[in-house]
């Protein structure tokens, strides 16, 4: 059997072919196919480049791959490679499946030599432009195959320009550019410690193993993390006859999108940039012209270009990115793309080619996504004024706060209840931060990176955050942080941009997203104020929703949470916490219940609790009248309650030091906190286990609720709640516990003359509660999958203490794909989660099932929800709208897919 090719002419291939000859080169080949005007050329596979990473040497049928591939390519274009009476010259490019802009690296005008220059400049009757780009070749060269800091080549230019008089290599003579050509050879040679190399046919090859390890640069590396881009796809190569932007006046090289990129206006838009070659253009060397200004000067190239684009963008129905070069008038197309944008431009662009006929509602739908709907809700700082930057950190969750900086999380707290706007600064959080967290305008760290606590704490909220903001030091104690010779105190007011990662002095103005003016129902899409991007977002979201099959409810705590969430398209309640009732203030209640003597003093402060939760029940019922609210009993361990330990071990140590007088009741609290401390609160005294030791507490919570019940519906609204219990692990439980409830409610119900059906269910979050999910449903109504709690416990990785310590390094050895806490692990905790939906199908064919926990809110896991028939995730407010969206998403992709793919 002959070994499959590993190298392609231009005129093979097409743009379904990304996985072997890169994005650059399918494309190539595309507009090749289309009669488009593209320099010949022929791509290396991604496969060579991945058998050259794994062996370390060319593959050995290669070389004569290139050398065959390197003739016809002479043949086509009657020139020959190295030769000076008719010299071919090529770049040698990278091109990855997915696009990697500026990530890797490109050497041009490779297959010169002086003689080559020398003939070129006979040829040409051009001297300058002969030796300016033989210059180019040896400067890329030098940086890209040998390895020489840029920094080292610009010290010897600015010493050859010196000595020649002038400001840039532009002005240059030719001799003077030779001069430069060769300082850089004597640098290279210096450097390597070896003769540079005069075989054109060596350069190529070193470039084409130059471009290969570009594959695993250090920037590209941290580009495919960022952009999940798995690490062993490996590297096409493109060797393509070079077309000359530097020849003459009538050349130039540019950019061009079909459309505007950053706004999404229609209307094309690019910078074109004469006698350039290359990366000039982006360089910012010279003012660049725009397309207009271009057209007055190459009026032909322009209309060719125009013409060409609008090709372009019927042939891929989507915003395409060019790159081109003007040779003595005549265009070539170079590159070209479906284009990267904003996320204005995203949803606009797609809604105009609906508009246009060039795509379905579908396709838009699926052009599009939640993470985009999200960067249009974050409101945005009007940067027009003055602004006084002072730091950059790691951009976690973006938005745009601004607040006086405190240092304490408690006094966070205190001073927002005061009324004042406040930005958290610490090194980094901890859980016992969680009160100044959810105080506070934004959080900034020093410490910490996209997977810190503080980061994802904070995009869970859909709070600003900016983390691992190195140049700044905090000082906790002494309540201020230093950022050079900048010393900033409490009280102090800052700005922080969480798109940007950007830090500045003093408040800025910030402008209110008018997507979330929108969504929140204070901007109607029909009305003259609406800007083209709202109409855009309400009518591929309005799309969603007809689409869509899964319901989308919030995690909501507070009747103001719900208000909000409902507003924002929320179905219902998926999960609301009942212990973030008995934080903050009303912590007092929970510790004197824990305090309590006997039996009948803890009742009565129980007593004491029960009108407090039922006040929060109703507010949360009356915003949702109508849709279901799914209270879970009390979950985390009491200990939460009470003060650290080592803090007030620490305390009681210094008061006794001190001989000063200890109060029984502080003395009754140690006592308690020593009683109650875990060594593992997660898997200790919590959720299911708590309600069986004090019946009492879930028995308050449950009459509670159904007094409340009583009370909404007497002011005329439909209260539909449900009852969850969590983290069970056996039937048992909720079987010994639903007796108990159910009592509760009847006795609660007797003589009012009223009834309600309250379902009770359980949440799925231990790992045996999935694999006994048949035998759980004999006693539930419900499940809602705890995926957070699922996650830790599968992985046996206790969140708050795995995001501060190894996981950063696992992502970055890429032993975990992703952060399983941001989005779930379909083949791990997901394989429990299908488990437990098949029994629970089985045993009852509609049986509900919902997610509440963060992932409810993540597009990946949504998809995979949807793909299992789930009938609701639930997820914060702020991400209701995108849940929205990406469950319509889900229904479409899936059909897009075809029926075949959509079981994997
Ligand atoms: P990147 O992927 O970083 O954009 P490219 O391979 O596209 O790198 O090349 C870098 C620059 O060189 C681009 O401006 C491109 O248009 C230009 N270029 C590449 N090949 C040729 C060629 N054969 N003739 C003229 N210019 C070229
Ligand atoms: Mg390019
Ligand atoms: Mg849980």
């Amino acid at each position: 059997m002959p070994a499959t090719p590993l190298v392609y002419p231009f005129t093979f291939g097409d743009r379904s072919m990304a996985d072997l000859l890169g994005g650059k080169g399918a494309n190539l080949s595309e507009m090749t196919r289309m009669g488009l005007p593209v320099p010949p050329g022929f791509t290396i596979t991604t496969q060579a480049c991945r058998e050259f990473l794994a062996s370390g040497v060319i593959p050995s049928s290669l070389t004569g791959e290139i050398e065959s591939a390197l003739r016809e390519l002479e043949k086509m274009l009657d020139k020959k490679f190295g030769d000076p009476k008719n010299p071919l010259l090529v770049s040698v490019r990278s091109g990855a499946k997915f696009s990697m802009p500026g990530m890797m690296e490109t050497v041009l005008n490779v297959g010169m030599t002086p003689e080559v220059a020398e003939s070129l400049a006979k040829q040409t009757g051009d001297a300058k432009f002969a030796w300016d780009s033989y210059r180019r070749f040896i400067d890329m060269f030098g940086r890209i195959v040998c390895d020489i800091p840029p920094a080292d080549f610009k010290k010897i230019e600015a010493r050859i320009l010196e000595s020649h008089s002038v400001n840039s290599i532009q002005e240059l003579t030719v001799d003077g550019l030779k001069a430069l050509s060769q300082a850089l050879i004597r640098e290279i040679e210096a450097q390597t410690g070896k003769d540079f190399p005069t075989d054109p046919r060596q350069h190529l090859i070193s470039s084409v193993e130059a471009v290969f390890h570009s594959w695993n640069s250090e920037r590209a590396q941290i580009y495919r993390q960022r952009e999940r881009i798995p690490s062993d796809l490996g590297t096409a190569v493109n060797i393509q006859s070079m077309v000359f932007g530097n020849l003459s006046d009538d050349s130039g090289t540019g950019v061009a999108f079909t459309r505007n990129p950053a706004t999404g206006e229609n209307g094309s838009y690019g910078d074109y940039l004469d006698r350039a070659q290359g990366e000039d253009v982006v360089a910012g060397i010279r003012n660049t012209m725009t397309l207009v200004e271009m057209n007055e000067r190459e009026p032909k190239a322009f209309q060719e270009l125009e013409r060409v684009m609008s090709l372009l963008e019927n042939h891929y129905r989507d915003l395409c990115d060019i790159e081109f070069t003007v040779e003595r008038g005549k265009l070539w197309i170079l590159q070209t793309r479906v284009g990267k944008r904003t996320a204005e431009a995203a949803f606009r662009v797609a809604l105009q080619l609906v508009d246009e006929g060039k795509i379905s509602m579908d396709e838009a739908l699926s052009r599009i996504s939640g993470e985009q709907l999200g960067h249009l809700m974050f409101p945005q700082f009007d940067l027009a004024g003055q602004v006084t930057e002072i730091a950059r950190g790691i951009p976690a969750s973006a938005g745009a706060a601004v607040g006086e900086v405190v240092f304490d999380s408690r006094r966070a707290f205190d001073l927002a209840r005061a009324g004042h706007k406040v930005i958290l600064v610490r090194r980094e959080t901890s859980p016992d931060d969680l009160v100044g967290m959810v105080a506070s305008e934004g959080i900034l760290t020093s410490r910490g990176g996209k997977t810190s606590h503080a980061a994802v704490v904070a995009r869970g909220m859909g709070k600003t955050a900016i983390c691992g903001t190195e140049s700044i030091s905090v000082d906790e104690r002494a309540n201020l942080f230093t950022v050079g010779a900048l010393t900033v105190y409490e009280g102090e007011v800052i700005s922080i941009d969480g798109t940007s990662g950007i830090v500045y002095l003093g408040a800025l103005p910030t402008i209110a997203s008018p997507v979330t003016a929108y969504l929140e129902g204070k901007l109607d899409a029909n009305s003259p104020q609406a800007t083209p991007v709202v109409k855009a977002v309400d009518r591929i979201l309005q799309h969603a929703d007809a689409s869509r099959v899964l319901r989308v409810r919030t995690n909501a705590d507070t009747p103001e949470d719900a208000v909000r969430a409902r507003i924002l398209g929320a179905e219902g309640v998926g999960l609301c916490r009942t212990e973030h009732m008995f934080l903050g203030p009303r912590r007092a209640y929970v510790e004197s219940l824990i305090l309590a003597e006997n039996e009948e003093a803890q009742r009565g402060i129980i007593a004491e609790m029960e009108p407090l939760q039922r006040g929060d029940f109703v507010g949360i019922m009356m915003a949702m009248s109508g849709l279901p609210v799914t209270i879970r009993l009390l979950d985390p361990p009491l200990h939460e309650f009470l003060p650290n330990i080592a803090e007030l071990s620490a305390e009681m140590a210094r008061a006794e030091a001190l001989g000063e007088e200890i109060s029984p009741r502080q003395q009754a609290v140690f006592a308690a906190v020593k009683r109650l401390h875990e060594s593992n609160p997660m898997l200790g005294l919590r959720g299911v286990r708590l309600g069986i030791l004090i019946p009492e507490l879930f028995k308050m919570q449950v009459r509670a609720l159904v007094h409340a019940c009583l009370e909404v519906r007497k002011l005329g609204h439909n209260p539909m709640p449900e009852i969850m219990v969590p983290l069970v692990a056996t039937q048992r439980e909720l079987l010994y516990l639903r007796k108990t409830l159910e009592e509760e409610i009847a006795n609660t119900l007797t003589g009012t003359g009223q009834h309600f059906d309250i379902p009770i269910g359980s949440m799925i979050e231990t790992p045996r509660a999935a694999m006994t999910a048949g035998k759980i449903a004999d006693h539930a109504d419900f499940f809602s999958f705890g995926t957070n709690d699922l996650t830790q416990m599968t992985w046996a990785f206790s969140r708050d203490d795995v995001e501060s310590s190894f996981l950063p390094r696992y992502l970055d050895l890429e032993l975990v794909p992703f952060n399983p806490f941001e989005s779930l692990d379909q083949d791990g905790v997901g394989l429990l989660v299908r488990i437990a939906t098949e029994q629970a199908r089985a045993h009852t064919s509609d049986f509900k099932i919902g997610v509440c926990g963060e992932h409810g809110g993540d597009p990946r896991s949504i998809h995979f929800f949807h793909s299992l028939h789930l009938d609701y995730v639930s997820c914060s407010p702020f991400r209701v709208p995108i849940a929205r969206l990406e469950s319509g998403r889900a229904v479409v992709l899936a059909n897009m897919a075809g029926p075949a793919s959509s079981s994997t």
